[in-house]
């Protein structure tokens, strides 16, 4: 489904990536860990095109990109099948829950808006925040609303959604509640690359694992591989640390 190769990525004279490649097959999920500055943050938006890569190519549904140089056009169309969850939830805070996940149908889909609060009740309810529909992000829990924006995510039907360190603003009671819903999007198959700190997320729900240190990846593979029989030595120390 999507492959990345040899991407590169400076700010200033720090070398953020240093020649990443990865591959993702429909259905995987995978998590990108490592230690805080290894550029996982980096890579995503890079391959989401919010941050612009000085070198590489991508390939996606077929067809192959030079990340340095991709029109407007390639980007936007990417961006239609695929969606993004932030850290910091994003939503609009003048806009309520439903009207947060239908903006995106209404105005750069033109969805007819009956279809579009159709759409947003079904992926609402797949989060269980369909009661809240109406209310105000500020009304809402962090990991209520981090629950609105997985949704508003997949209301736009994604081939694959990317997180970004989606609980980490998050207490441990509501960052179980945005894993138990990003487990069940799993388990349905959808295909998602996830940047985290949350090890058991990794370890029970992620099929794969990329393990990032200084702008490389040092380790990869299946994650119970990963988690069970680690090779390198920065590996097993990260996972020494993080126990
Ligand atoms: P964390 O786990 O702490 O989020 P990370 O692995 O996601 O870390 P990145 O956020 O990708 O790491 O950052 C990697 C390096 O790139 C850091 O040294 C950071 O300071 C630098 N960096 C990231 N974004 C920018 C930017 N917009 N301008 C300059 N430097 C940046």
């Amino acid at each position: 489904l999507l492959q990345v190769k040899d991407i590169k990525k400076t700010f200033g004279d720090n070398e953020v990536l240093k020649g990443v490649s990865i591959e993702v097959n429909k259905g995987d999920v995978v998590s990108v860990l490592g230690p805080s500055g290894s550029g996982k943050t980096t890579l995503l938006r890079c391959i989401n095109f919010l941050e612009k890569a000085d070198g590489g190519r991508f390939v996606f549904d077929g067809r192959e990109y030079d990340l340095s140089d991709i029109s407007k056009r390639d980007i936007a169309a990417i961006r239609k099948k695929t969606g993004f969850v932030f850290q910091n939830y994003n939503l609009f805070a003048n806009k309520t829950v439903i009207q947060n996940v239908t903006l995106g149908l209404t105005s750069a889909r033109k969805i007819h808006s009956k279809e579009a609060d159709a759409i947003a009740i079904d992926v609402l309810t797949k989060v269980g925040m369909e009661s809240f529909k109406d209310y105000y992000p500020s009304q809402l829990s962090g990991g209520q609303q981090q629950r609105v924006a997985i949704a508003r995510a997949l209301a736009t039907k994604p081939e694959i959604l990317y997180f970004d360190e989606p609980t980490s603003a998050l207490d441990p009671q509501l960052t179980a509640e945005v894993l138990e819903v990003m487990r069940n999007l799993a388990s349905e198959g959808m295909t998602m690359i996830v940047v985290t700190h949350e090890m058991g997320f990794a370890r029970d729900v992620s099929s794969h694992v990329i393990f990032m240190a200084d702008g490389n990846i040092v380790e990869e593979g299946p994650a119970k591989e990963f988690f069970t029989a680690p090779k390198q030595a920065r590996t097993k120390e990260f996972l020494r640390l993080t126990e």
